[in-house]
Protein backbone atom coordinates (compact mmCIF):
# COMPACT_ATOMS: atom_id res chain seq x y z
CA UNK A 1 0.00 0.00 0.00
CA UNK A 2 1.23 3.70 -1.01
CA UNK A 3 1.79 5.31 2.32
CA UNK A 4 -0.36 8.38 2.82
CA UNK A 5 2.08 11.57 2.95
CA UNK A 6 1.32 13.06 6.52
CA UNK A 7 3.87 15.89 6.04
CA UNK A 8 1.15 17.32 3.17
CA UNK A 9 -2.03 16.87 5.11
CA UNK A 10 -2.70 20.27 4.33
CA UNK A 11 -3.31 20.13 1.34
CA UNK A 12 -6.46 21.44 -0.79
CA UNK A 13 -7.35 17.68 -1.31
CA UNK A 14 -7.44 17.03 2.32
CA UNK A 15 -9.52 20.47 3.20
CA UNK A 16 -13.43 19.09 3.62
CA UNK A 17 -15.69 20.94 0.77
CA UNK A 18 -19.33 20.51 0.52
CA UNK A 19 -21.62 20.84 -2.15
CA UNK A 20 -25.24 21.24 -1.72
CA UNK A 21 -28.32 22.01 -4.15
CA UNK A 22 -27.02 25.62 -3.88
CA UNK A 23 -23.43 25.64 -5.42
CA UNK A 24 -23.10 22.15 -6.96
CA UNK A 25 -22.85 24.44 -10.16
CA UNK A 26 -19.39 24.82 -9.00
CA UNK A 27 -18.61 21.70 -8.78
CA UNK A 28 -15.35 21.20 -11.39
CA UNK A 29 -16.77 18.00 -12.82
CA UNK A 30 -20.29 19.17 -13.15
CA UNK A 31 -19.71 20.45 -17.23
CA UNK A 32 -19.63 16.14 -17.93
CA UNK A 33 -23.73 16.53 -16.73
CA UNK A 34 -26.01 17.43 -19.53
CA UNK A 35 -28.60 20.27 -18.98
CA UNK A 36 -31.46 17.74 -18.09
CA UNK A 37 -29.43 16.40 -15.50
CA UNK A 38 -28.72 19.04 -13.65
CA UNK A 39 -32.12 20.51 -14.09
CA UNK A 40 -33.44 16.94 -12.38
CA UNK A 41 -31.07 17.89 -9.35
CA UNK A 42 -32.47 21.00 -9.32
CA UNK A 43 -35.79 19.06 -8.65
CA UNK A 44 -35.41 16.57 -6.85
CA UNK A 45 -33.23 18.69 -4.42
CA UNK A 46 -35.75 20.54 -3.69
CA UNK A 47 -37.44 17.54 -1.86
CA UNK A 48 -34.60 15.15 -0.81
CA UNK A 49 -31.21 16.69 0.94
CA UNK A 50 -28.17 16.60 -1.15
CA UNK A 51 -25.06 16.94 0.04
CA UNK A 52 -21.49 15.29 -1.65
CA UNK A 53 -17.96 16.58 -0.83
CA UNK A 54 -14.74 16.93 -2.67
CA UNK A 55 -13.13 13.64 -1.69
CA UNK A 56 -16.48 11.56 -3.50
CA UNK A 57 -16.15 13.50 -6.38
CA UNK A 58 -12.28 13.19 -6.69
CA UNK A 59 -11.61 9.67 -5.63
CA UNK A 60 -14.59 7.45 -5.42
CA UNK A 61 -17.13 8.57 -8.62
CA UNK A 62 -16.26 7.41 -12.00
CA UNK A 63 -17.28 10.63 -13.96
CA UNK A 64 -16.97 8.25 -17.25
CA UNK A 65 -20.27 6.10 -16.15
CA UNK A 66 -22.25 9.20 -15.04
CA UNK A 67 -25.23 8.99 -15.01
CA UNK A 68 -25.36 5.08 -14.29
CA UNK A 69 -21.87 5.30 -11.94
CA UNK A 70 -22.85 3.81 -8.74
CA UNK A 71 -21.74 6.16 -6.69
CA UNK A 72 -23.12 9.46 -8.53
CA UNK A 73 -26.49 7.73 -7.70
CA UNK A 74 -25.31 7.15 -3.89
CA UNK A 75 -25.52 10.75 -3.58
CA UNK A 76 -26.74 12.83 -6.33
CA UNK A 77 -30.57 12.96 -6.82
CA UNK A 78 -31.82 11.44 -9.19
CA UNK A 79 -34.65 11.86 -11.03
CA UNK A 80 -36.95 8.66 -10.43
CA UNK A 81 -36.36 9.70 -7.05
CA UNK A 82 -39.68 11.92 -7.13
CA UNK A 83 -42.67 9.74 -8.13
CA UNK A 84 -44.15 11.18 -11.87
CA UNK A 85 -46.61 13.29 -10.51
CA UNK A 86 -44.38 14.82 -7.32
CA UNK A 87 -41.66 15.46 -10.09
CA UNK A 88 -44.31 17.56 -11.96
CA UNK A 89 -44.95 19.64 -9.52
CA UNK A 90 -41.87 20.82 -8.80
CA UNK A 91 -40.11 21.33 -11.92
CA UNK A 92 -43.55 22.99 -13.02
CA UNK A 93 -43.05 25.08 -10.07
CA UNK A 94 -38.98 26.10 -10.90
CA UNK A 95 -40.01 26.96 -14.59
CA UNK A 96 -42.65 28.99 -13.87
CA UNK A 97 -39.97 30.98 -11.61
CA UNK A 98 -42.37 30.22 -8.30
CA UNK A 99 -42.17 32.51 -5.27
CA UNK A 100 -40.02 30.50 -2.89
CA UNK A 101 -43.28 30.02 -0.39
CA UNK A 102 -45.06 28.35 -3.06
CA UNK A 103 -42.26 25.94 -3.54
CA UNK A 104 -42.15 25.45 0.04
CA UNK A 105 -45.32 24.59 0.65
CA UNK A 106 -45.08 22.29 -2.37
CA UNK A 107 -42.40 20.16 -1.36
CA UNK A 108 -43.27 20.28 2.61
CA UNK A 109 -46.71 18.43 0.99
CA UNK A 110 -45.06 15.88 -0.25
CA UNK A 111 -43.15 15.18 2.50
CA UNK A 112 -45.91 14.24 4.39
CA UNK A 113 -46.73 11.59 1.68
CA UNK A 114 -43.29 10.24 2.65
CA UNK A 115 -43.50 8.30 5.25
CA UNK A 116 -41.12 10.54 7.04
CA UNK A 117 -40.54 8.71 10.52
CA UNK A 118 -40.92 4.99 9.83
CA UNK A 119 -40.69 2.41 12.43
CA UNK A 120 -42.29 4.41 15.10
CA UNK A 121 -38.88 5.95 15.61
CA UNK A 122 -40.76 9.07 17.10
CA UNK A 123 -43.11 7.97 19.20
CA UNK A 124 -42.44 4.01 20.18
CA UNK A 125 -38.43 3.62 21.63
CA UNK A 126 -38.43 7.10 24.11
CA UNK A 127 -36.74 6.59 27.16
CA UNK A 128 -37.67 7.43 30.02
CA UNK A 129 -36.34 8.50 33.47
CA UNK A 130 -38.63 9.64 36.35
CA UNK A 131 -41.27 10.46 34.67
CA UNK A 132 -39.20 12.21 31.91
CA UNK A 133 -38.89 11.83 28.42
CA UNK A 134 -35.08 12.06 27.47
CA UNK A 135 -33.66 13.93 24.33
CA UNK A 136 -31.72 12.00 22.11
CA UNK A 137 -31.64 8.58 23.42
CA UNK A 138 -33.71 5.35 21.82
CA UNK A 139 -34.42 2.27 23.91
CA UNK A 140 -35.75 -0.39 21.68
CA UNK A 141 -34.13 -3.90 22.35
CA UNK A 142 -33.02 -4.51 25.89
CA UNK A 143 -29.39 -4.80 25.31
CA UNK A 144 -28.75 -1.78 23.14
CA UNK A 145 -29.35 2.07 23.86
CA UNK A 146 -28.92 4.39 21.07
CA UNK A 147 -27.51 7.99 21.59
CA UNK A 148 -27.94 10.53 19.34
CA UNK A 149 -25.68 13.54 20.39
CA UNK A 150 -26.98 16.55 19.12
CA UNK A 151 -23.93 18.11 16.95
CA UNK A 152 -23.46 14.28 15.35
CA UNK A 153 -26.41 14.87 13.66
CA UNK A 154 -25.49 15.99 9.88
CA UNK A 155 -22.92 13.94 7.57
CA UNK A 156 -19.97 13.91 5.59
CA UNK A 157 -22.12 13.74 2.63
CA UNK A 158 -26.23 13.03 2.20
CA UNK A 159 -27.07 9.23 0.77
CA UNK A 160 -29.97 9.93 -1.69
CA UNK A 161 -31.94 6.39 0.14
CA UNK A 162 -31.37 7.48 3.44
CA UNK A 163 -34.11 6.97 5.75
CA UNK A 164 -33.08 9.79 8.38
CA UNK A 165 -33.92 12.22 5.03
CA UNK A 166 -36.24 14.46 7.49
CA UNK A 167 -33.46 15.26 10.10
CA UNK A 168 -31.55 16.89 7.20
CA UNK A 169 -34.05 19.03 6.06
CA UNK A 170 -34.57 20.76 9.28
CA UNK A 171 -37.47 18.94 10.56
CA UNK A 172 -36.49 17.10 13.93
CA UNK A 173 -32.70 16.63 13.91
CA UNK A 174 -32.03 19.35 16.68
CA UNK A 175 -34.95 19.17 18.96
CA UNK A 176 -34.62 15.12 19.37
CA UNK A 177 -30.87 15.29 19.97
CA UNK A 178 -29.21 15.56 23.16
CA UNK A 179 -26.88 18.48 24.09
CA UNK A 180 -25.18 16.40 27.00
CA UNK A 181 -24.88 12.81 28.46
CA UNK A 182 -25.89 13.49 32.41
CA UNK A 183 -29.51 11.56 31.18
CA UNK A 184 -27.65 8.69 28.93
CA UNK A 185 -25.43 8.12 32.38
CA UNK A 186 -28.71 8.24 34.93
CA UNK A 187 -30.24 5.94 32.35
CA UNK A 188 -27.01 3.44 32.04
CA UNK A 189 -27.01 3.38 35.64
CA UNK A 190 -30.59 2.85 36.02
CA UNK A 191 -30.50 -0.32 33.16
CA UNK A 192 -27.68 -2.59 34.20
CA UNK A 193 -29.04 -4.64 31.52
CA UNK A 194 -27.65 -2.34 28.70
CA UNK A 195 -24.59 -3.67 27.79
CA UNK A 196 -24.21 -1.39 24.41
CA UNK A 197 -24.44 2.09 23.72
CA UNK A 198 -24.52 2.78 19.77
CA UNK A 199 -23.64 6.43 19.03
CA UNK A 200 -25.27 7.56 16.21
CA UNK A 201 -26.62 9.92 13.64
CA UNK A 202 -26.15 11.70 11.01
CA UNK A 203 -22.69 10.59 11.49
CA UNK A 204 -21.07 11.12 15.10
CA UNK A 205 -17.96 11.12 13.31
CA UNK A 206 -18.66 14.79 11.70
CA UNK A 207 -17.93 16.06 15.21
CA UNK A 208 -14.55 17.77 16.00
CA UNK A 209 -12.56 15.21 18.48
CA UNK A 210 -13.00 17.43 21.15
CA UNK A 211 -16.48 16.71 20.78
CA UNK A 212 -16.50 13.16 20.63
CA UNK A 213 -14.30 12.99 23.87
CA UNK A 214 -17.23 15.47 25.59
CA UNK A 215 -19.47 12.56 25.09
CA UNK A 216 -17.62 10.00 24.74
CA UNK A 217 -15.39 9.90 28.35
CA UNK A 218 -18.63 9.92 30.70
CA UNK A 219 -19.13 6.42 29.44
CA UNK A 220 -15.49 5.54 30.36
CA UNK A 221 -15.01 7.07 33.27
CA UNK A 222 -18.07 6.40 35.20
CA UNK A 223 -18.44 3.49 37.22
CA UNK A 224 -21.01 1.50 34.57
CA UNK A 225 -21.37 -1.69 35.91
CA UNK A 226 -23.52 -2.90 32.64
CA UNK A 227 -22.17 -1.00 29.86
CA UNK A 228 -19.18 -3.41 27.93
CA UNK A 229 -19.28 -2.20 24.70
CA UNK A 230 -19.37 1.20 22.63
CA UNK A 231 -20.58 1.63 19.13
CA UNK A 232 -20.25 4.16 16.96
CA UNK A 233 -22.02 3.94 13.74
CA UNK A 234 -20.40 5.99 10.66
CA UNK A 235 -20.03 6.28 7.02
CA UNK A 236 -17.08 8.64 7.16
CA UNK A 237 -14.75 5.54 6.50
CA UNK A 238 -16.53 6.24 2.89
CA UNK A 239 -17.16 9.45 2.64
CA UNK A 240 -14.34 11.43 4.50
CA UNK A 241 -11.51 9.37 5.55
CA UNK A 242 -9.05 11.95 5.79
CA UNK A 243 -10.85 12.02 8.76
CA UNK A 244 -8.34 9.61 10.20
CA UNK A 245 -5.48 10.58 8.52
CA UNK A 246 -5.24 14.15 7.96
CA UNK A 247 -3.99 16.74 10.83
CA UNK A 248 -3.61 16.72 14.39
CA UNK A 249 -7.77 16.00 13.95
CA UNK A 250 -6.75 12.67 13.13
CA UNK A 251 -4.46 12.21 15.80
CA UNK A 252 -6.95 13.17 18.04
CA UNK A 253 -9.69 11.05 17.17
CA UNK A 254 -7.56 7.95 16.97
CA UNK A 255 -6.25 8.56 20.81
CA UNK A 256 -9.76 8.62 21.74
CA UNK A 257 -10.39 5.51 20.32
CA UNK A 258 -6.79 3.81 21.71
CA UNK A 259 -8.54 5.48 25.41
CA UNK A 260 -11.71 3.66 25.39
CA UNK A 261 -10.37 0.65 24.44
CA UNK A 262 -8.13 0.60 27.00
CA UNK A 263 -10.83 1.50 29.67
CA UNK A 264 -11.82 -2.14 28.88
CA UNK A 265 -14.84 -1.60 26.58
CA UNK A 266 -15.04 -2.94 23.37
CA UNK A 267 -14.84 -0.09 20.82
CA UNK A 268 -17.06 -1.07 17.48
CA UNK A 269 -16.84 1.38 14.93
CA UNK A 270 -19.99 0.36 12.29
CA UNK A 271 -19.02 1.14 9.12
CA UNK A 272 -21.64 1.85 6.17
CA UNK A 273 -20.34 1.12 3.11
CA UNK A 274 -23.15 0.30 0.15
CA UNK A 275 -20.08 -0.76 -2.90
CA UNK A 276 -17.04 -2.19 -3.10
CA UNK A 277 -15.65 1.32 -4.62
CA UNK A 278 -15.70 2.96 -1.60
CA UNK A 279 -12.97 0.49 -0.19
CA UNK A 280 -10.59 1.18 -3.16
CA UNK A 281 -8.84 4.21 -2.40
CA UNK A 282 -5.25 4.67 -0.78
CA UNK A 283 -6.77 7.24 1.88
CA UNK A 284 -10.06 4.19 3.36
CA UNK A 285 -7.79 1.56 2.70
CA UNK A 286 -4.70 3.64 5.38
CA UNK A 287 -8.06 4.93 7.45
CA UNK A 288 -9.09 1.68 8.26
CA UNK A 289 -4.96 0.46 9.18
CA UNK A 290 -5.21 3.11 11.50
CA UNK A 291 -8.39 2.66 13.58
CA UNK A 292 -7.85 -1.08 13.44
CA UNK A 293 -4.44 -0.16 15.22
CA UNK A 294 -6.31 1.34 18.09
CA UNK A 295 -7.58 -2.04 18.92
CA UNK A 296 -10.97 -0.62 17.69
CA UNK A 297 -13.16 -3.42 15.38
CA UNK A 298 -14.72 -2.51 12.51
CA UNK A 299 -18.12 -3.55 11.46
CA UNK A 300 -19.89 -3.56 8.37
CA UNK A 301 -23.60 -2.88 6.85
CA UNK A 302 -25.02 -1.31 4.33
CA UNK A 303 -28.85 -1.58 2.85
CA UNK A 304 -29.59 -3.26 -0.61
CA UNK A 305 -30.22 -0.38 -3.18
CA UNK A 306 -31.44 -0.71 -6.67
CA UNK A 307 -29.37 0.61 -9.01
CA UNK A 308 -26.09 0.54 -6.66
CA UNK A 309 -25.70 -2.33 -5.32
CA UNK A 310 -28.60 -5.16 -6.74
CA UNK A 311 -25.96 -7.72 -7.43
CA UNK A 312 -24.62 -10.44 -5.78
CA UNK A 313 -21.34 -10.29 -7.29
CA UNK A 314 -20.89 -6.42 -6.24
CA UNK A 315 -22.12 -7.77 -2.13
CA UNK A 316 -19.12 -10.60 -2.52
CA UNK A 317 -16.59 -8.32 -3.52
CA UNK A 318 -17.42 -6.44 -1.36
CA UNK A 319 -17.36 -8.29 1.96
CA UNK A 320 -14.14 -10.09 0.55
CA UNK A 321 -12.70 -6.58 0.44
CA UNK A 322 -13.93 -6.20 3.59
CA UNK A 323 -12.35 -9.29 5.09
CA UNK A 324 -9.09 -8.91 3.62
CA UNK A 325 -8.97 -5.58 5.18
CA UNK A 326 -9.84 -6.60 8.61
CA UNK A 327 -13.36 -5.51 9.16
CA UNK A 328 -16.34 -7.63 10.27
CA UNK A 329 -19.36 -8.25 8.12
CA UNK A 330 -22.06 -7.67 9.93
CA UNK A 331 -25.62 -6.76 8.30
CA UNK A 332 -27.05 -6.55 5.24
CA UNK A 333 -30.53 -4.25 5.41
CA UNK A 334 -33.94 -4.09 3.00
CA UNK A 335 -34.27 -0.26 2.16
CA UNK A 336 -36.44 1.08 4.83
CA UNK A 337 -40.36 2.39 4.01
CA UNK A 338 -39.51 6.02 3.87
CA UNK A 339 -38.63 8.23 1.12
CA UNK A 340 -37.67 7.15 -2.67
CA UNK A 341 -38.42 3.11 -1.13
CA UNK A 342 -40.45 3.22 -4.74
CA UNK A 343 -37.12 3.67 -6.68
CA UNK A 344 -34.55 2.08 -4.48
CA UNK A 345 -36.48 -1.26 -2.91
CA UNK A 346 -35.79 -4.41 -4.32
CA UNK A 347 -38.70 -7.17 -4.05
CA UNK A 348 -37.99 -9.45 -0.50
CA UNK A 349 -38.57 -12.41 -3.15
CA UNK A 350 -35.08 -10.75 -5.43
CA UNK A 351 -33.34 -9.84 -1.83
CA UNK A 352 -33.12 -13.14 -0.74
CA UNK A 353 -31.95 -14.27 -4.14
CA UNK A 354 -28.96 -11.81 -3.81
CA UNK A 355 -28.04 -12.25 -0.18
CA UNK A 356 -27.80 -16.34 -0.50
CA UNK A 357 -26.15 -15.80 -3.93
CA UNK A 358 -23.27 -13.52 -2.76
CA UNK A 359 -23.15 -15.70 0.31
CA UNK A 360 -22.67 -18.68 -1.72
CA UNK A 361 -19.28 -17.25 -2.85
CA UNK A 362 -17.59 -16.43 -0.04
CA UNK A 363 -15.71 -17.94 2.95
CA UNK A 364 -16.69 -18.55 5.98
CA UNK A 365 -14.44 -15.55 7.50
CA UNK A 366 -17.00 -13.16 5.47
CA UNK A 367 -20.26 -15.15 6.84
CA UNK A 368 -20.35 -13.27 9.38
CA UNK A 369 -23.07 -11.08 7.97
CA UNK A 370 -26.59 -10.95 8.87
CA UNK A 371 -29.64 -10.27 6.29
CA UNK A 372 -31.01 -9.54 4.87
CA UNK A 373 -33.36 -7.39 7.65
CA UNK A 374 -35.93 -5.07 8.17
CA UNK A 375 -35.52 -2.76 10.58
CA UNK A 376 -39.47 -2.62 11.37
CA UNK A 377 -41.57 -1.88 13.76
CA UNK A 378 -41.39 -4.60 16.01
CA UNK A 379 -38.07 -5.74 15.49
CA UNK A 380 -35.65 -6.56 12.76
CA UNK A 381 -37.12 -9.09 10.64
CA UNK A 382 -34.95 -11.20 8.97
CA UNK A 383 -35.55 -13.00 5.73
CA UNK A 384 -34.12 -16.30 5.70
CA UNK A 385 -35.14 -17.74 2.07
CA UNK A 386 -38.22 -19.11 0.11
CA UNK A 387 -39.12 -22.40 1.06
CA UNK A 388 -41.71 -24.65 -0.47
CA UNK A 389 -44.43 -26.48 1.68
CA UNK A 390 -46.94 -29.01 0.41
CA UNK A 391 -46.43 -27.13 -2.95
CA UNK A 392 -46.94 -23.83 -2.34
CA UNK A 393 -43.89 -20.87 -1.45
CA UNK A 394 -43.44 -19.37 1.48
CA UNK A 395 -41.17 -17.16 3.21
CA UNK A 396 -39.29 -18.24 6.09
CA UNK A 397 -38.37 -15.28 8.28
CA UNK A 398 -36.54 -14.85 11.94
CA UNK A 399 -36.69 -11.40 14.32
CA UNK A 400 -32.76 -10.93 15.13
CA UNK A 401 -33.65 -8.31 17.51
CA UNK A 402 -37.27 -7.64 19.02
CA UNK A 403 -38.54 -5.12 21.35
CA UNK A 404 -39.83 -8.64 23.05
CA UNK A 405 -36.66 -10.61 23.70
CA UNK A 406 -38.49 -13.55 23.86
CA UNK A 407 -39.59 -13.33 20.18
CA UNK A 408 -36.12 -13.43 18.93
CA UNK A 409 -35.41 -16.38 16.83
CA UNK A 410 -38.21 -17.97 16.44
CA UNK A 411 -39.04 -19.09 12.88
CA UNK A 412 -42.35 -18.07 11.19
CA UNK A 413 -43.82 -18.15 7.83
CA UNK A 414 -45.44 -16.00 5.64
CA UNK A 415 -47.27 -16.25 2.31
CA UNK A 416 -44.55 -15.55 -0.63
CA UNK A 417 -45.45 -12.76 -2.64
CA UNK A 418 -43.15 -11.71 -5.47
CA UNK A 419 -43.64 -7.86 -5.25
CA UNK A 420 -43.66 -7.58 -1.61
CA UNK A 421 -40.84 -5.03 -0.59
CA UNK A 422 -41.67 -4.24 3.26
CA UNK A 423 -43.36 -6.56 6.63
CA UNK A 424 -46.75 -4.93 6.09
CA UNK A 425 -47.46 -6.62 2.37
CA UNK A 426 -46.30 -10.05 4.00
CA UNK A 427 -49.60 -12.49 5.44
CA UNK A 428 -49.19 -14.51 8.07
CA UNK A 429 -49.06 -18.37 6.22
CA UNK A 430 -51.13 -21.52 6.98
CA UNK A 431 -54.07 -19.43 7.84
CA UNK A 432 -53.07 -17.52 10.79
CA UNK A 433 -54.37 -14.18 11.52
CA UNK A 434 -51.16 -12.39 13.41
CA UNK A 435 -47.89 -13.22 13.16
CA UNK A 436 -45.65 -13.82 16.19
CA UNK A 437 -45.07 -9.94 16.74
CA UNK A 438 -48.61 -8.96 16.53
CA UNK A 439 -50.06 -10.92 19.43
C1 LIG B 1 -30.20 -2.35 14.81
C2 LIG B 1 -30.57 -1.65 16.02
C3 LIG B 1 -29.85 -1.87 17.19
C4 LIG B 1 -28.65 -2.78 17.26
O1 LIG B 1 -29.00 -4.12 17.01
P1 LIG B 1 -27.86 -5.24 16.97
O2 LIG B 1 -28.52 -6.44 16.37
O3 LIG B 1 -27.41 -5.45 18.37
O4 LIG B 1 -26.77 -4.70 16.12
C5 LIG B 1 -30.26 -1.20 18.32
N1 LIG B 1 -31.32 -0.37 18.33
C6 LIG B 1 -32.06 -0.17 17.22
C7 LIG B 1 -33.26 0.73 17.28
C8 LIG B 1 -31.70 -0.79 16.01
O5 LIG B 1 -32.43 -0.58 14.92
S1 LIG C 1 -24.34 8.55 6.10
FE1 LIG C 1 -26.06 7.45 7.06
S2 LIG C 1 -27.29 9.01 8.08
FE2 LIG C 1 -25.88 10.05 6.64
S3 LIG C 1 -27.03 10.27 4.75
FE3 LIG C 1 -25.94 8.35 4.58
S4 LIG C 1 -27.33 6.76 5.35
FE4 LIG C 1 -28.10 8.76 6.02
Amino acid sequence: MAMFDFSRATEEKYQYKAYNLYNFRKIPQISRLSNQLKFDIEVVGQVFPFKTNNYILNELIDWHKIPNDPIFKLTFPQKQMLLPKHFQRISNLLQLNAEKEEITAAVTEIHAELNPHPAGQMDQNIAILDGERLSGIQHKYRETLLFFPSRGQTCHAYCSFCFRWPQFIGDDAYKFASRETGNLIRYLRRHPEISDVLITGGDPMIMKAKSLLYYLEPLIKTELPGLQNIRIGTKSLSFWPYKYLAGSEADEVLSLFRKIVDSGKHLAIMAHFSHPRELSTKAVRLAIKRIRRTGAEIRTQAPLLHGINDDPAIWARMWRKQVRLGCIPYYMFIMRNTGARHYFSIPLAKTCEIFKQACQQISGLARTVRGPSMSATPGKVQINGVVEIQGKKHFCLTMLQSRNPGLAFNPFFAEFDEQAIWLDELKPAFGKSKFPFQE
